[in-house]
Parts: structure tokens; sequence; C-alpha cells
């Protein structure tokens, strides 16, 4: 279906290229990526398989679930694709029909991956997760060195990896990642002392990469960085990034108001003067969260403008008698840069009261991503 609606949001995909590789410089050459792409890549929209497959130096993709991974075999992504997250046991033999890495946190899971594996004579690669204090998905720390020699001697796995994950890499109080590490750490240690060694290690996450240098390992998974935001205001970062996403619409709708007309549901702002408003065709069915009204602000004609009023399913009302020469169509900012102006998500988030990730991530389908067309061979 051709999609005709006003809103969209763009991707410049140069900006995450040149993410990438900040991050890549910061780490080193030597560290490998696990890039993270889950939630249709943090609601980027799907990356084209020629910008994941270039050489970019990705190493491998890391998604949420089974449908993640499959989409992006279907689409001719050929790096290797580790599911973070649990599967039932219905969804194995898809795991091993697309060569998929699982990630492992139970005996149940490990035996019935290397039953069928042998069954279908192939071998199945792991990562094994360690609880090494998230309290989700993985075997307790303690009980992570008995667990491993377990599986090690079980036919048709290859543990690829073993992995942990932080509960609050982004605080400035570093004493529980700190002691995360060290949990992780001995771990590794004692299974080398039995020459049992796994080739990848990881355990960063954005904020781990920037914070936490002794969590790199052999490798690193960053998510939110990549797509140019920070995981927190809490730690100043030796990072530039660029973000990746803009979120823009049109005008679609003017008029003049009289003083003491009520805007829009509710009643909740009633104008002080003759206000002229605009409309955008954006509402929180478009992940343009309602705890917005009456709060957020928008771009138009290089200015920032208020929103007035509650925010509505599917428009947004704008106070633009600061703006006489607006018209309809104008190009409004959601997210993103006009003229000098600039708004962020990490500003929404803070208006919102929540956390960049849950800004981009419900970014709903509605809206058309489009791709900004780059040549990565003109680095
Ligand atoms: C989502 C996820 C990440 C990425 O986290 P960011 O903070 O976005 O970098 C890393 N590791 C695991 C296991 C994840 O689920």
């Amino acid at each position: 279906m051709e999609r005709l609606n006003s809103s969209y949001i763009e991707i410049d995909l140069s900006s995450l290229y040149y993410n990438f590789w900040q991050i890549k410089k910061y780490v080193g050459e030597k560290t490998k990526i696990l890039m993270i792409v889950k939630s249709n890549a943090y609601g980027h929209g799907i990356l084209p398989s020629s910008f994941l497959n270039f050489k970019t130096g990705i190493d491998m993709l890391g998604v949420a679930n089974i449908e993640e991974a499959i989409n992006l075999c279907k689409r001719k992504v050929k790096l290797p694709i580790l599911i973070l997250s649990y599967i039932l046991p219905e969804e194995i033999p898809l795991v091993i029909k697309y060569n998929l890495r699982q990630t492992v946190g139970d005996w149940e899971m490990v035996k019935k991956l290397s039953e069928l594996a042998q069954k279908r004579k192939k071998k199945v690669k792991i990562h094994i997760k360690i609880d090494t204090g998230m309290g989700c998905i993985g075997i307790p720390y303690k009980e992570a060195v008995e667990f491993v020699r377990k599986v090690k001697v079980l036919k048709g796995i290859e543990i690829e990896g073993i992995f942990s994950h932080f509960a609050q890499a982004e605080k400035k109080n570093k004493f529980f990642s700190l002691k995360q590490i060290q949990r992780f750490k001995k771990i590794i240690q004692e299974l080398e002392n039995m020459q049992i060694k796994i080739s990848l290690r990881h355990m960063a996450n954005s904020a781990g990469i920037l914070n936490l240098q002794e969590s790199h390992f052999n490798m690193i998974r960053p998510g939110l960085i990549l797509y140019g935001l920070l995981p927190s205001n809490e730690v100043s970062y030796k990072i530039n990034l660029k973000p990746v996403l803009s979120l823009k619409t049109k005008i679609i709708y003017l008029k003049e108001v009289e003083k003491g007309q009520s805007i829009s549901y509710d009643r909740t702002y009633i104008t002080t003067k003759r206000t002229k408003i605009g409309i955008i065709p954006l509402g929180y069915a478009d992940g343009y969260r309602r705890d917005l009204s009456n709060k957020g602000e928008v771009l138009v004609c290089g200015r920032r403008v208020p929103v007035i009023g509650r925010i509505r399913m599917d428009q947004t009302i704008l106070n633009v008698t600061n703006i006489p020469e607006i018209k309809i169509g104008d190009e409004v900012v959601v997210i993103g840069q006009q003229g000098k102006e600039k708004i962020t998500v990490e500003e929404i988030a803070k208006k919102t009261n929540t956390i960049p990730y849950e800004i981009i991530c419900g970014l709903s389908s509605r809206i058309r991503r489009i791709n900004k067309e780059v040549d990565f061979k003109k680095k």
C-alpha cells in the first residue's frame, strides 16, 4: 500500500554509520560488535540489508525473538544472529533451521536444543547467559561454572558465547556494576582454569561501553548509542554521536480562535487572547505521547511552538500565534533539527518522565520510515 500520510520518520544511515565507527574507535578495533537491532531497530524501522551486510565491521546482530530473526534471514542478511531473549520449546526447530544463535539460561532449553540438533545432524550455537544481578533470564552466577561444564559435554551443541547483562550501568555509582563484572570475570577465570575457553565473552550494553571499560571483554552489545542517543545524563560521556532518527510532519490546518475558547478534549487549555492554532496529523496512536499535552514543543519555520490542549489519537494542536508567515504544508519537526533549533529524544523523554528507549520504540508502525540515501563506499 502506498503511504501518503504527511508524517514520516527520516533515518539518516550515514549517522548510524558514523556512530558505529565512533564506538569502534572508542573500544578498539579488536573488540567485536554485536549490533542490537531488536524492536524494529529501536523504532528506526527495517535497516536495509545492504547496510547490514556491507563490510561495516558488524560482527553479529542481536534480536529479541524468533520472528525478528527470521525477518532478517528472509531479507538476506548474512550476519550471525543471536536471539537475546527466550523462546518456547516449539520454536526450537526454527532456531536450527535458520542457523540462529540462541540464548540459554536453563537446562531444559539446552537439553531440547541438543536433542533436536542431533536428530537433524546439526550443531546449534548457543550463548549462555549468566545472571550476575539483573534478576531476569540467566543461570544464577553461583551455578554457572557447573552448568557450563554440564553443557560442554552435550552433543549437537557448540557454546559460542557466554554473557551477562547490567542492571544499572548508566548510574554514576558503579558499585553494583563492578560487582556484576567481578562475578562474571570469576566464572570465566574458573572455566579457563579447567581448560574451557568460550570464544565470545560479552557484557556491555551502551552504558557499560561508555561507563565501564572493564566490561568490554571481547565483544560489546551497543543498542541505544548506535542510534545516537545517550542512556542517561548522570555521567558525562567522551564520545561524539549523531542522532539517526527525525520525526517530521506538516501543518494540515490553520485557524484563528477567539479569546476564551477551549482547545481539544477535556478543555485543559483555554485561550487567553485571540489565538492562531495549527494542526499536525500526529497523535498518540503514532507514539506521540499524550503526556506531552500542554507540555510538548515542536519546530516550525525554524522556531519552537507549544503543543496546546490534549494530544489526540490522530492530531496535535499547536499555538502558532507567533509565526505570522506559517502556511498549510509547512514542515513541522517533532524530533530533530530545523534551522538552528533542535528537539531531542532525550528532551521528550525527560518531559514525559521516561527513558529515551521508550520514546523511540514507541513510535508506531503507522508512521512510515524513510531512509536517506547514502553511499557508504565514500566514507
Ligand atoms: C537490548 C539489549 C542491549 C542493548 O542495550 P542498550 O542499552 O540499548 O545498548 C544489550 N544487551 C542485551 C542483552 C539487550 O537485551
